[in-house]
């Protein structure tokens, strides 16, 4: 009995570092999408700003081209004008050639506009690019870190699992199986110490006669509260 005892605790002992460890790991994985969504969101910046150039480039491509049409109209009016009898028609040509020298005129001030919208653009561009360079560059070798450990402590996982598998080959299936489900049932712990007439699981007082019968080793007994299963000890662990 008391061997059962102690490959319980054995079998406690390995789950906590178990379950310890993948804490650990889950953390640090946490960390590790947490850089990499850092990059992304840089990325994605980059993106929207090149998306942003791309159309201020074809806007000003648009107001080129009509601002050479409107070149070519008035080319092609002044031309008119030397084919023009009446003074009434010479007028409203001059008419519409002034109003079109008034919109090229507009539209030169709106081309000015946007390559200057195009310049501060590129200029935005060049400079989230590289930081996005420089993060992805530095991000990189954190992650690379941070995957180092991770596959560190999965080792020792992959360890400790071996090592549980030991433990619970010498043992009866029948008490594996109640162990987990009371593990599971008692948030990580399925023993608990009883010390100087308590269960240190709850600290509740346990009936004399159980406490007595701890000492016999002929059973597993288990704390009537909290029913984890009964491991005697008198003195504090060092
Ligand atoms: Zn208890």
């Amino acid at each position: 009995m008391k061997k059962k005892l102690d490959m319980l605790e054995e079998l406690q002992e390995v789950d906590q570092q178990i379950d310890a460890l993948k804490e650990a790991q889950s953390g640090l994985e946490a960390e590790l999408s947490g850089i990499n969504q850092g990059v992304e969101r840089v990325r994605e910046e980059v993106a929207l700003l090149e998306v942003n150039l791309t159309k201020l480039e074809s806007e000003k491509a648009e107001l080129e081209s009509t601002h050479a049409a409107e070149l070519e109209n008035i080319t092609r009016s002044e031309s008119n004008m030397k084919e023009i009898k009446t003074n009434k028609e010479f007028q409203a040509v001059g008419r519409e050639i002034t109003a079109a020298r008034k919109q090229v005129t507009d539209l030169e001030e709106l081309l000015l506009q946007k390559i200057s919208q195009i310049e501060e653009s590129s200029t935005e561009l060049a400079a989230k690019k590289s930081t996005c360079d420089e993060l992805a560059e530095n991000s990189a070798q954190r992650v690379a870190a941070k995957q180092a450990e991770i596959d560190a402590i999965q080792s020792k996982i992959d360890a400790d699992i071996e090592r549980r598998e030991n433990v619970t080959k010498g043992m009866p299936a029948s008490l594996v199986k109640k162990f987990t489900i009371l593990r599971e049932q008692r948030r990580g712990r399925a023993l608990a110490i009883a010390r100087d007439g308590y269960c240190m699981g709850c600290n509740m007082h346990l009936p004399p006669q159980l406490y007595n019968n701890l000492y016999k080793y002929e059973e597993l007994l288990a704390c009537p509260h909290c029913q984890r299963i009964l491991i005697l000890k008198l003195q504090q662990p060092q």
